[in-house]
Parts: C-alpha cells; sequence; structure tokens
C-alpha cells in the first residue's frame, strides 16, 4: 500500500511538513519504508516559515479576489511573518488591508487544500501568461534565490475546495506549504501593513506594493506578538527621546546626525565617565585623534579599497594655483575617519617598542564618521556621526589568549553595571576563501576566543566562516528587557593592520617581532548604546543614570524654602536635584515628575517640616512617610553609588 508523509508524522495539525531523507517536504509526499521521515513541528523555525508562507498564497488569492487585476510578484517568509509583491495600479489604503484581511480569514476557514503538480516550462508558461512577473522567474529572472522557482523541477500549487473539488487559484511555487488552509488559525492572522518596493529589490525595476501579514500556530502567540510589537513601540528611543528631551535630529545638520540636550547629554556623561573610570582601572591607556585625515593613511590601512563606500566623500584641500591657474602645489584629499584604528597604530610605531611596554592598551572616545544609506540611517542605533569607546590592544603572541580572556570578562563586568544581565557570545571563524594570515595563526586566535568564551560559562554560538578577512571575532549579543537581541560588544583580532602599519616590536632577545592587534568596543558606540539602555529601561534609566535622580514637590508654597534646603543637602552629595516651586497644584506636580520617569519625588508638608522629615514617593508608586533627611539623604546616595535598579 502507497503511503504519504502523514501517515508516519500523523495529521495533528501541530505538524505542518517533514523532513524526508533530510529535506523538508509537504506531509502528501509518498514515502517507502527505507525513507527518515521525521515531523516539522508548527513552531519550529522551519515550521513557522511554512506556515507564514503558506499565509502568503492566501493573501495572494485575497488580494486577487478584491484586486482581480493586480499581479504576482514573490511571496516569502520573513522574520515574524510574510509579505507577498504586488503590481496594482493604486498602492492599499487601510480600508483594502482590513478588506484583504477579511478575505484571508474567509478562505482559510474553508480549508481549501494545497496540492502539488509539476510542470513543464511551457505548460507553465502558457498557463501563466497573465502574470508577467512569474514568467520572469521561469525565465530564471531572480535565479534560484526565490522560493518560486529553484527546486529541481518546476511545481504549480493549487489550492482546491474540499467541498467542490475546484481549483480555487494556483500559484508558481516550489513549496513546500501546510496540507491545507485549517493549519492556519483564522484568528492568529493579521495583515499588517503595505509599502513600496522594487521588483526583485532593485530600484531600476518596477515599482510594486508589498503586503506585510504575520501567522502563529495559535491566537495567543499572535496576541503575544501584538503585545511584544506596542511595548517595543512604546520604548522606540526615537520617540522616548522627544518625550524626555534628550537628543534630537535636527533637519539642519542633515540625516543621522544627532544632537543631544541638556538632560541627554547628562546622562551621556555619566555613561561616559564610568566607562572611563573603568578603563583607567582596567590598564587602559588614554589618546585621542583627529577627525579627518588625508587619503594617505585610509590608502595604507586598506579602507579605501574595501570601505569606501562606507566613507563621507573626500575634501581637495589646500591646493594653490598661480594667476595664470597653473598649479603651484597639488593639494590633498582630506577625509573624515570611518575608524579610529590606524590613528592608533600611528600613536604606536611613533617610537621604538619594546615587550616590557605589551600589552599596550591605547583607548578613545573617538568620534566617527560613515555616510551610511539614507535607507539604512535609524534613530541612534544606525547614525552616520558617533562615538566609539574604541581600543586598541598590542601584545604578544603568548600574551594573546590571557588577554582575550581578561578582556572578555572585563566587556561583561562592565555591561552588567550598566544594567543588561543577559548574554550570549558568537564567535566568528575563518572564511579560507577570503583571509589573510596564515592558518596557523587563525587557529591559535581562534582557540584563544574559543576558551575565553567558554570560561565565561555563556550561551555560545559558533558562526562558522564567517569571520571578517583581517581575522576571528566574539561577539557579545544582549537581551534587552523585552527579550531582543542587540548585538553590543565585539573583540576582534587582526592580523592585517600591524602587516600594513609594519608594527614592531623589540623582543626580549632583541629581535623585531610584530605584535598582535585586537580591536574591540564595548558599546559598540555611546550613542547606539544609549538607545539600547533607553528602550531597555523603557526610558526609566536607574539613579545613577537618570539625568534628574530627585525631585523635590512641596505640599504648598510654604514648604518651597524647606526642600530647597534639603536639596541643596543632596547636592552637595552630587545628587542632581531639582524643586518643583511651579504654580501647579501638587498632584499636578506628581504627574510630571512621572512623565519625566525620575526615580526619587522628596515631597514634604507640615508633618515632614516639623519633624525634620521628608516623605518618599517611588517611580512605582509606592510611598514611605516621615524619613528624616540625613537618612533619606543616605538612601539616595548609596542607591546611586551602587548602581542598583528600582
Ligand atoms: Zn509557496
Ligand atoms: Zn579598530
Amino acid at each position: 500500500m502507497s503511503q504519504t508523509a502523514v501517515d508516519v508524522v500523523g495529521s495533528d495539525r501541530s505538524v505542518v511538513a517533514a523532513r524526508i531523507n533530510g529535506e523538508i517536504k509537504d506531509l502528501a509526499t509518498p514515502v517507502s519504508d527505507s525513507d527518515q521521515v521525521e515531523p516539522i513541528a508548527a513552531d519550529s523555525p522551519e515550521g513557522l516559515a511554512i506556515l507564514r508562507h503558506s499565509s502568503a498564497h492566501v493573501a495572494a488569492q485575497a488580494v486577487q479576489k478584491l484586486f482581480p487585476e493586480a499581479k504576482l510578484g514573490i511571496g516569502p517568509p520573513i522574520k515574524d511573518g510574510f509579505y507577498y509583491e504586488f503590481d496594482v495600479p493604486e498602492p492599499f489604503t487601510p480600508e483594502d488591508l482590513k478588506a484583504i484581511e477579511k478575505e484571508m480569514v474567509s478562505i482559510l476557514k474553508s480549508g481549501q487544500e494545497f496540492r502539488r503538480r509539476v510542470v513543464s516550462e511551457a505548460d507553465a508558461t502558457s498557463e501563466l501568461a497573465g502574470e508577467p512577473y512569474k514568467l520572469r522567474l521561469i525565465g530564471s529572472e531572480g535565479g534560484s534565490e526565490v522560493m518560486e522557482v529553484g527546486g529541481a523541477e518546476l511545481t504549480i500549487y493549487d489550492n482546491v475546495d474540499p467541498k467542490s473539488g475546484e481549483v480555487c487559484w494556483s500559484d508558481l511555487c516550489r513549496g513546500p506549504h501546510v496540507p491545507n488552509t485549517r493549519y492556519i488559525p483564522p484568528n492568529a492572522v493579521k495583515v499588517m501593513r503595505s509599502s513600496a518596493s522594487y521588483w526583485l529589490g532593485d530600484q531600476a525595476n518596477e515599482s510594486l506594493q508589498r503586503l506585510y501579514g504575520t501567522a502563529w500556530p495559535s491566537k495567543d502567540d499572535l496576541k503575544a506578538y501584538l503585545t511584544f510589537l506596542e511595548e517595543a513601540e512604546r520604548r522606540d528611543h526615537r520617540r522616548l527621546g522627544a518625550e524626555l528631551d534628550l537628543f534630537s535630529f535636527p533637519e539642519e545638520i542633515g540625516s543621522g546626525l544627532a544632537v543631544f540636550h541638556p538632560k541627554g547629554g547628562v546622562v551621556r556623561r555619566v555613561m561616559e565617565d564610568y566607562s572611563r573610570k573603568r578603563h583607567e582601572e582596567g590598564g587602559y591607556e588614554f589618546v585621542n585623534s583627529p577627525h579627518i585625515t588625508k587619503a594617505q593613511l585610509f590608502e595604507k590601512s586598506g579602507h579605501l579599497d574595501w570601505y569606501a563606500e562606507g566613507m563621507y566623500p573626500a575634501m581637495h584641500l589646500d591646493a594653490e594655483m598661480d594667476a595664470e591657474g597653473n598649479v603651484r602645489r597639488q593639494g590633498a584629499d582630506y577625509y573624515l575617519k570611518p575608524m579610529n584604528c590606524p590613528m592608533h597604530n600611528l600613536i604606536f610605531s611613533a617610537r621604538g617598542r619594546s615587550y616590557r611596554e605589551l600589552p599596550l592598551r591605547l583607548f578613545e572616545f573617538g568620534t566617527v564618521y560613515r555616510y551610511e544609506k539614507s535607507g539604512v540611517v535609524q534613530g541612534l542605533t544606525r547614525a552616520r556621526g558617533f562615538t566609539q569607546d574604541d581600543a586598541h590592544i598590542y601584545c604578544t603572541k603568548e600574551q594573546m589568549p590571557g588577554e582575550l580572556d581578561r578582556l572578555l570578562t572585563f566587556v561583561l563586568d562592565l555591561l552588567r553595571d550598566y544594567g543588561l544581565t543577559d548574554f550570549y557570545l558568537e564567535l566568528s571563524t575563518r572564511n579560507p576563501d577570503k583571509s589573510v594570515g596564515t592558518q596557523e595563526e587563525w587557529a591559535e586566535a581562534t582557540e584563544a576566543l574559543r576558551i575565553a568564551a567558554e570560561k565565561q560559562n555563556l550561551e555560545f554560538v559558533l558562526d562558522e566562516g564567517g569571520a571578517a578577512f583581517y581575522g576571528p571575532k566574539i561577539s557579545v549579543q544582549a537581551k534587552d528587557a523585552i527579550g531582543r537581541t542587540w548585538q553590543m560588544s565585539t573583540i576582534q583580532v587582526d592580523f592585517q593592520l600591524p602587516q600594513r602599519f609594519d608594527l614592531e616590536y623589540q623582543s626580549s632577545e632583541g629581535t623585531r617581532e610584530r605584535p598582535i592587534m585586537i580591536h574591540r568596543a564595548l558599546f559598540g558606540s555611546i550613542e547606539r548604546f544609549f538607545a539600547v539602555l533607553l528602550e531597555h529601561y523603557a526610558g526609566a534609566f536607574p539613579p545613577w543614570l537618570a539625568p534628574v535622580q530627585v525631585v523635590g514637590i512641596p505640599i504648598t508654597d510654604d514648604h518651597v524654602a524647606y526642600l530647597q534646603q534639603v536639596a541643596e543637602k543632596l547636592a552637595a552629595r552630587g545628587v542632581r536635584v531639582e524643586v518643583d516651586t511651579s504654580d501647579d497644584r501638587m498632584q499636578k506636580k506628581i504627574r510630571n515628575a512621572q512623565r519625566t520617569k525620575v526615580p526619587y519625588m522628596l515631597i514634604a508638608g507640615d508633618e515632614d517640616l516639623a519633624a525634620g522629615a521628608v516623605s518618599f514617593r517611588y517611580r512605582d508608586g509606592t510611598q514611605k512617610n516621615g524619613v528624616p533627611v540625613e537618612e533619606a539623604v543616605a538612601e539616595i546616595v548609596q542607591a546611586v553609588d551602587d548602581r542598583v535598579q528600582v
């Protein structure tokens, strides 16, 4: 008797496809006893992709039912959802999106089967005569990168109505899909938005409309996802930056270039001060370098060969002409620096170095400029000008394992001090097709990074072949308060720059040796880390980072002078404190302080004044009354010093 994959793995809707001898296929695929058949669960990464891509078919069917003139583009699954592209005369309106979702639900409920059919190129071409973009895919435009074609054979999937047996809709696709639309719960699907796009992502091609949707194994999963999106929106650093008056991006300055306002400036200064202190204790030496340099330096470093696209264009300076228009002096091209490394190398090589000076750790808050494409510029997380907490470590080969170990501990400790506690590490190893340095050097450095990483007892992921051509790297990925992963610190070994700059030191035997160079930035950039912390804390910075740590709230005007005395005591201990002397009523003052997410409110009325006390109101709304002023000051100073989270 012939059997299919579904007979082996069962027809429970929590299984959407099967892995047959290692390849993921439809559940309707025939199998024999000798085949290895494993279930693909709906909630596995592969299962989710199948669920979402199948939903994309349903979305396309819905669109063509409502807009028969719509021509189909491509419809892949993406992170958390799917999209499908259409050539339509008009962009979709919000009402259109609602109507599409409604139509999708009705298709899902009808339980249409996804039925696979192998077609010849000639048959596919005549069948898809009305779909110009699909024809182009058959004609191999887009190649095997899209999921419509690129399998061993061309296939069309028919959506078949289970009652009438009629084919309702068809699409060129290599699959796989769920067996029928009942596998996609109608209350776990949502049309999210639409936006303009280009055929195959190329601006030279036709402009299309991309419809985005999301699909989940259950209603609860969808609900959790929508709550997460709302929470992310509430925490968006661009929004909080404006609400809390921290920074802005004035149009007059240009895209991706932020200015920090006084309150954002305070947070930034505290972040920097603490980092400086830790680096000082960690044996770093502080250096400074200019923002612009002659092209020569980036020719030497190689950046102009492989990084020119990320740099602002050259400024041609210092050329001189005589009265006849003849060139008297050639002048030179200057560039804004996208990286600090070449400058630090010049500091290393400014004089002879001895092994006694190693490891040499050069640190700088170095501001760099990178010409990010306008499409990718995003708030402080992807800016065009930013300040790296950048360091370059020069050490001997023998020192490298110890230095990497120490460095990783330093990085993680520092990130924990700022309140991030959930990490995993990623080790990027050599790509054999594209690397400088010997196999041996790579093996040694990679092994040292691996040992350092494993000692941390953290989740550890291997990014095989993912290293840059110049050396292996560890990156620290941190999860924030709502579970999003941010790439934070990188520790990068570099075999190339010491060669290009001919860096040397004198060994204990008197020979000239090349040092190992390690690049590392812990925050990535101050601006980006600022954004990550702002989103992580949803604007409610812990006391040590909060721009205003205490607001004094007098119950009436009679208590203003008293609270000002309390404020002076706090200020004398370095606490950032304000007294609200506005004409607002007390309740309004409390609401204002809540809005600015200040950690401590100190309220004072007649009783407090008589007792020499104040009343605390904390950020969570709890209150503590009649606290003697000295105790209140001590509590706040302690919380700041200990960098507690409240
Ligand atoms: Zn498909
Ligand atoms: Zn560097």
